[in-house]
């Protein structure tokens, strides 16, 4: 397997946890474009938003009522921003769906 949040998830790469269970994990972004850039990825290997169906949403919902939680764990109080890129011209560039919690 060689998508890199894969071998997060399975500690292959080191990272800096904010949030783990045994479905999504939360991980310090390498490279923060805000002063807490937080990634929640699923476990389950989901290439992007264009590839959520009804089979797999479920996981996608838990995300985002962690993601709360994730935020205010990690110290954001004032506000925070959540984003997905999908795709090439969104500059995605690693195909394992994730949202950016950006505080
Ligand atoms: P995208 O551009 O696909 O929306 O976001 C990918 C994000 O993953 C980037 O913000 C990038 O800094 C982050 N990233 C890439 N490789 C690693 C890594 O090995 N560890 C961590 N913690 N973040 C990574
Ligand atoms: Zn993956």
């Amino acid at each position: 397997m060689s998508c890199i949040f894969c071998m997060i998830k399975n500690g292959d790469i080191p990272s800096k946890k904010a949030y783990e269970d045994e479905d999504i994990l939360a991980f310090y972004d390498v490279n923060p474009q805000a002063p807490v850039h937080i990634l929640v990825i699923p476990k389950e290997h989901i290439e992007s938003v264009d590839c959520i169906t009804s089979e797999n949403s479920a996981v996608v919902a838990k995300i985002f009522e962690k993601i709360p939680q994730i935020a205010k764990d990690a110290g954001i109080t004032n506000g925070y921003r959540v984003i997905s890129n999908c795709g090439s011209d969104a500059c995605q560039s690693v195909k394992h769906l994730h949202f950016h919690i950006l505080g």
